[in-house]
């Protein structure tokens, strides 16, 4: 029987098929190498080396094929160098010595355990929890150390290279770690451990590779300790408030006018007001006929609310239809007015914010990123988090952090 079609397919070069055998869920190949011998470790030379037959055969698991398991039937040659007077052994190159698995076997079953756990692919590829584990640390180490890498490259190799840094809360309102993100990229670069401004520091003194990044931009929050840290290490970049963490400021104003209007009302439209508070929050023109109906019946339960609700709406409109930065800015002063005729202090103290970071939030309009994609990655790791705790290796986080949140980068 001929087998080159399968020893195409197999694809590991160094090989050549000499039997199949289909069992119920399993295949196992026959295989020996292509060519007879195999240079002498000590004179890398091959002239003077025989033969000396096979000790034993090694049954070895590779990647799975139409459905099957697949196992390889490969013989341990001994060799025997005249020259060097010396035995050794055959060296496979897509199999370590002593493994029980191929190289690529191994990789593969590693990046399984990425979006999943040790245990759910152990189970999945039918293997002991224990060596996968082994496998999967080895693995994460230096492939995330290789994507890494590669984010990085690429970012340094953008024209216009955005930023993002944004926190990340370790188990909800204990500790935070911050994301140093490439946004057009949509990578995540670093997980700078905390976020204060000393400990921004002491991470770049140790990482000073990412001083030597220029990006056009970053996207952050309000957090004075990051415009600090980037006004310093990015002195040319253009710092953008991030437009989502803007809004919330001026929607949990509104909703705190919501809270204190509430009180004031006939327990009956108090309670309607407070079932329906979202309704306030959300864009007026993403609400159903509905919902419209229903906002408006709420809106006119307090003149306050309806004022601070077109003050929000106005808000949205300034992110969106702004044409130009310089038209924007006009138009951040128009609303910074507006809200001064509201009687509230939620509404003072929201303005005050405003206020002291319009620049940055006026940046929007000069190059319109949001840290939007920074949620996603933020989201794999709660989830992340969810399935382990990183409690005794720190390292081991990042790296896993890395993977997660770089997922499309790992090679399988
Ligand atoms: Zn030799």
């Amino acid at each position: 029987m001929y087998f080159h079609s399968i020893n195409d397919l197999l694809d590991l070069p160094e090989l050549r098929i000499t039997s199949v055998q289909k069992e119920m869920d399993t295949i196992e190949f026959g295989v020996e190498p292509c060519t007879s011998l195999q240079s002498c470790p000590t004179c890398r030379s091959k002239e003077r080396v025989i033969r000396r037959g096979v000790a034993y055969r090694r049954k070895v698991r590779d990647l799975a094929a139409f459905g099957s398991k697949v196992f390889l039937h490969l013989p341990a040659i001994r060799l025997y160098c005249h020259s060097c007077k010396v035995s050794f052994v055959w060296d496979y190159e897509d199999v370590e010595p002593k493994k029980q698995v191929t190289k690529r076997f191994e990789k593969q079953a590693s990046s399984y355990v990425v979006g999943a756990t040790v245990k759910h692919a152990a189970a999945l590829l039918q293997m002991p929890v224990t060596s996968l584990t082994r496998w999967f640390y080895r693995w994460m180490n230096t492939e995330s150390q290789r994507i890494q890498k590669e984010c990085r490259e690429e970012a340094a190799a953008r024209p216009t290279l955005v930023l993002g840094l944004d926190d990340f809360a370790i188990r909800k309102g204990h500790t935070y770690n911050t994301g140093l993100h490439d946004l057009r990229g949509e990578t995540f670069l670093d997980v700078i451990p905390g976020r204060t401004k000393e400990e921004l520091h002491d991470y770049i003194e140790k990482n000073p590779e990412w001083r030597t990044l220029q990006p056009t931009a970053v996207v952050l929050d309000l957090a004075r300790s990051y415009h600090r840290f980037v006004k310093e290490i990015y002195p040319s970049a253009i710092r953008i408030a991030d437009r989502y963490h803007v809004n919330r400021y001026v929607t949990e104003a509104l909703q705190h006018i919501r809270k204190t209007e509430q009180k004031k009302l006939t327990p009956h439209a108090g309670r309607h007001l407070k079932r329906n508070h979202h309704l306030i929050g959300k864009r007026q023109d993403r609400l159903t006929e509905r919902e419209q109906q229903e906002l408006s019946v709420l809106l006119s339960y307090s003149p306050l609310l309806q004022q601070a609700h077109a003050w929000k709406e106005s808000f949205m409109d300034w992110y969106d239809k702004s044409s130009s930065y310089n038209l924007a800015k006009k138009g951040f002063q128009r609303w910074l007015q507006d809200g001064a005729s509201i009687d509230h202090p939620a509404v003072k103290s929201c303005l005050k914010t405003m206020q002291t970071w319009q620049e940055e939030i006026c940046n929007y309009h000069k190059l319109r990123y949001t840290n939007a994609a920074v949620e996603g990655k933020n989201n794999k790791i709660k989830a992340l988090q969810r399935r382990h705790y990183f409690t005794r290796n720190p390292e081991g986080y990042k790296q896993r952090i890395l993977l997660e949140c770089n997922e499309e980068k790992v090679q399988y």
